[in-house]
């Protein structure tokens, strides 16, 4: 075959993609009739396509070009140490540059006390390490029928079957079964569930079932709890302000393990380093990945506190380890990454000018007349899309279809936003500039405009 390149026509590479990829999460049969959207290259917070279409990236990939494309930076860098030292393990009492310094960079961003780091290739990854490391901790202090792990319905935490079985998504779960010893609980999706209460009463609501869930399993059978500080895959359910102090306190009061899910929440998407700060969470292990690297290399982990790493590793090996556990080439770039975001002061940014900026236009996105609620934290937002915002109904078509279709009028408009089921998302790379906010704004609000007008002559504007 001859060499495939950008400068092949758009067809032929969708021919080829077709006979020959198969892609995650999408039905293959339905692209391969339809042709992928072939991205070409990245700079800042656009993408180009093999048309030469100038896309605005509103999802920063999948939640993890925090620096934005195309910083060279981090090749240079990704260069270097493959001619100095390509690959070692870090297995049999060997260690190298790339992952003490790494470890040691996180160990001073995260909040204090949680001085230790366990490497992975990805987030999902980082999770089975978590779900291992939690059980062997139990096992280590006594108490080796504490394995049971709550987690919650929507929650995501990747698709191995360890993450995938942490996640509390159906769709997963009905494709290749579900680890047993991991139970799910309500999430704090006010806007869909809440019903008749207030959002800070379901909020609290929602924690309590953890309590309740403890107590029906018997303490004595639980070793942890994990979430994400803002649901990302599942909608962007940002929780009220009630819900996390109260599982904070629950957590404290049984003495379980707090598993903050930080792989999109993590550097820097809320404003601060980790979402665990903005919201005011104490846990025990954070799962990191994605903006860990920007995505310049695929590199996960956990963040491990004091007192679990030092049990860990006071009883014999921890029998767990990939053969890429703290890759050099990928922690070297992790680091430059990391080295970017602090001296450019991009979480500041985010924090300060393009956080705030950003939240205010997309507030006001709630003026539209099929949007009900339009939150953001940091940059990282969601919209409901609804055809009854006073009764927040659902639209009585299948749920995703109004999504779907939203989602289809960005793309033709060279804005890539998610739909997940009827709620649209957004979380841009972090270098977002007002005048850049300004587009993405005009493209969604143009976008949203059109799905309106056809959604309502489809007929499809009812509530369920
Ligand atoms: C993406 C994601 C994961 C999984 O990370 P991968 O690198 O895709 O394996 C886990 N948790 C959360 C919260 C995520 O968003």
């Amino acid at each position: 075959m001859n060499k495939i390149t950008n400068h092949m026509p758009t067809a032929q590479l969708q021919a080829l993609d077709a006979a020959h990829h198969m892609h995650p999460f999408t039905e293959n049969a339905a692209l391969a009739r339809k042709g992928a959207r072939i991205m070409t290259g990245g700079k800042g917070v656009w993408l180009t396509d093999s048309e030469g279409h100038k896309i605005i990236d509103g999802m920063a990939g999948l939640w993890c070009v925090n620096i934005g494309y195309g910083r060279t930076e981090l090749g240079d860098v990704a260069k270097a140490q493959m001619d100095q030292l390509a690959y070692y393990n870090t297995f049999f009492q060997t260690s190298h540059v790339p992952a003490i310094a790494l470890a040691a960079k996180l160990a001073e961003l995260a909040p204090a006390g949680m001085g230790h780091v366990f490497f992975a290739g990805s987030g999902s990854e980082a999770n089975d390490t978590n779900i291992r490391m939690v059980r062997r901790y139990w096992d280590i202090k006594g108490q080796p029928e504490k394995r049971i792990i709550i987690a919650r319905h929507n929650g995501y935490h990747g698709s191995t079957m360890g993450g995938g079985s942490l996640g509390g998504m159906k769709a997963i779960h009905d494709h290749g079964g579900k680890l047993a010893g991991i139970v799910h609980i309500g999430e704090p999706n006010w806007w869909a569930q809440g019903g008749d209460m207030t959002p800070d009463e379901f909020g609290l609501a929602r924690a309590k079932e953890l309590e309740a869930k403890i107590l029906e399993l018997g303490v004595e059978n639980v070793a942890a709890f994990i979430g994400e500080p803002v649901q990302g895959a599942g909608g962007v359910i940002i929780p009220p302000g009630s819900y996390w102090p109260e599982v904070q306190r629950i957590v404290d009061k049984y003495g379980i393990l707090l598993i903050a899910d930080e792989v999109i929440t993590g550097f820097g998407r809320t404003g601060n380093w980790f979402g665990s700060t903005t919201f005011g969470i104490r846990p025990h292990i954070m799962t990191i990945a994605k903006g860990l690297s920007s995505g310049y290399q695929p590199i996960g982990g956990s963040i491990v506190c004091d007192e679990v790493a030092e049990v860990m590793g006071s009883n014999g090996d921890f029998n767990h380890g990939y053969t890429y556990s703290g890759h050099p080439v990928a922690a070297a770039v992790a680091l430059e990454n990391l080295r970017i975001l602090q001296e450019e002061k991009i979480i500041e940014h985010v924090r300060d000018v393009a956080g705030p900026y950003l939240g205010a236009k997309w507030a006001a996105l709630s003026d539209h007349p099929m949007v009900g609620e339009a939150k953001m934290v940091g940059l990282m937002g969601s919209i409901a899309l609804t055809p009854n915002k006073a009764t927040r109904a659902k639209f009585a078509s299948e749920t995703g279809t109004v999504g779907y279709r939203t989602r289809e009028r960005c793309f033709a408009n060279n804005l890539i936003m998610r739909h997940v089921g009827d709620r649209m998302i957004i979380a841009p790379p972090l270098v977002v500039t007002p005048d850049e906010i300004d587009i993405l704004m005009e493209r969604a609000w143009k976008s949203l405009d059109e799905s309106f007008a056809a959604i309502k002559a489809d007929g499809l504007f009812v509530s369920a």
